[in-house]
């Protein structure tokens, strides 16, 4: 069935499939996104077919070839949270109250509505499932910009530089306490973009402070010294693309001469053990989208796109203005192929070490380790969280009546063409009505708006007042 959005519009008591109820005076709206409203949505409908008409000849030089997956990424996102492409029909059993919740797309690293979602979805089972309760530290690595461009060619890539990190940084953590069974936990977020959206492959990895021996003590991480880090990635770096067949031997060894490498490592980001909200907002940043609406203005007059950076300091810093084809084509490179995974689990955290500790202790599977109290979730707490949770993934809970407050539920799921015309012709039609009247009734000292049932679906982001 498809998936519902956080674009609603309140129907109120339309009488659809429920003729005989009466009318109430207290018609409540779902608080709509208006998913055309956005920059994004304006660019890439503005833009989308002149971009792939030039693109060969424009654009593929820097951000290789058109992917079959960005036009069905764009296409859905053109349709995400718009009621004529689908919604579900939510009721509210006790007072009645209705309202319609559009489908959304889905789509990672573009959509930033449907990308927040699945975010405090992700984030969640990382509190709830994943992390240990030890502290945690945050690994930026990033890599020259010539080995950037292989990234483009090879989207497998960035994953291999991945396990080729996680490898790095574990087998420092086992040098350095000088235990060499310890197992690390590491979830690394393969991220591609830089502060300005740019093409900038490099990875994000959420690293256990240390390392669990056997029988499941904690070790920490002693000391940290990341120029040494830095050079033992650098090098196994080289060697993947040595046995990629991507340099050869002579071009790794003379890259290893470079006095300035490109390599980086950051390891300055800690987060204590009973810091969780902290850790799930980092792991939410170590996998955020590529582009961030509040940093985005389009002017379509001016065909103009202005992108505000998320750095304060250095070169990217600043806003940037950019040609809106040239915006897009920079955008649309980062979304992935079908099936890459773009989060990846190692060491303790991996899935099958994980399945063993499962099987092997059911009850005490990913449970804190012995250097740690246990941290029983109260109920009250538990609640609480899903509360959390359902205010990040939709900004209020779709399912509390605006009303009165009761549980509402799904009755419907409308995908015909023709039942979705139908229903939406007849809201408009009473919305209009309504606005009309409101607009003839004289003892308003302001003029209420008047709606225009072409500026569809708009007439129906303000509650609707039966005439
Ligand atoms: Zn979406
Ligand atoms: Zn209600």
């Amino acid at each position: 069935m498809g998936h519902i959005g956080h674009t609603g519009i309140g129907i109120g008591h339309t009488g659809i499939g429920h003729e005989g109820r009466p009318p109430s005076s207290t018609l409540g709206v779902y608080k709509p996104r208006r998913p055309q409203a956005s920059p994004l949505y304006r660019l890439v409908q503005d833009h989308l077919h002149r971009l792939y008409t030039v693109y060969d000849e424009r654009f593929a030089r820097e951000y290789g070839p058109w992917r079959p997956v960005v036009t069905q990424v764009a296409d859905r996102f053109l349709a995400c949270g718009i009621l004529e492409h689908g919604f579900a029909r939510i009721r509210c059993d006790a007072c009645a109250h209705e309202y319609l919740l559009a489908f959304s797309c889905k789509c990672r690293y573009f959509c930033p509505s449907c990308h927040a979602k699945r975010l405090a979805l992700w984030a969640q089972w990382l509190d709830a499932t994943l992390l240990a309760s030890v502290p945690h530290r945050q690994v930026v690595l990033t890599i020259p910009k010539r080995l950037r461009a292989y990234c483009l060619y090879r989207r497998r890539l960035l994953g291999e530089i991945a396990r080729v990190a996680a490898r790095t940084v574990t087998a420092a953590i086992r040098t350095l306490t000088g235990e060499r069974a310890l197992a690390v936990g590491i979830v690394a977020c393969l991220q591609t973009h830089g502060s300005r959206a740019n093409w900038h492959p490099h990875l994000h990895l959420l690293v256990t402070d240390g390392g669990f021996r056997p029988d499941g003590t904690f070790v920490s991480w002693p000391v940290h010294d990341t120029a040494r880090l830095t050079e033992a990635f650098r090098r196994a770096v080289l060697r993947l693309f040595v046995r990629r067949a991507l340099f050869d031997e002579d071009a790794a060894a003379g890259m290893l001469t470079w006095p300035h490498s490109g390599f980086h490592v950051h390891t300055a980001v800690w987060v204590p053990e009973d810091d969780r909200a902290f850790a799930t907002r980092l792991a939410r940043y170590c996998a955020r989208n590529p582009v961030a609406l509040e940093r985005l203005t389009y002017d379509r007059a001016a065909k103009a796109v202005t992108y505000r950076s998320d750095k304060a300091e250095g070169p990217t810093a600043g806003p940037e203005t950019v040609d809106p084809l040239e915006f897009l084509a920079r955008l649309l490179v980062h979304i992935p192929d079908k099936g890459h995974v773009t989060t990846r689990y190692y060491g303790w955290y991996a899935n099958r070490p994980r399945g063993t500790r499962a099987k092997a202790a059911p009850a005490a599977a990913d449970g804190p380790p012995a250097i740690v109290p246990a941290s029983r979730l109260a109920p009250t707490e538990a609640s609480r969280r899903w509360a959390a949770l359902l205010r990040q993934i939709f900004e209020v809970d779709p399912l509390a009546c605006p009303t009165c407050q009761g549980a509402m539920r799904i009755v419907a799921f409308i995908t015909q063409a023709a039942v979705i015309a139908q229903i939406l012709t007849h809201l408009r039609t009473r919305a209009a009505t309504a606005a009309h009247a409101d607009a003839r009734s004289p003892p308003s000292t302001r003029a209420p708006a008047r709606r225009s049932p072409a500026r569809a679906p708009r007439p129906f982001a303000a509650p609707l007042t039966p005439p």
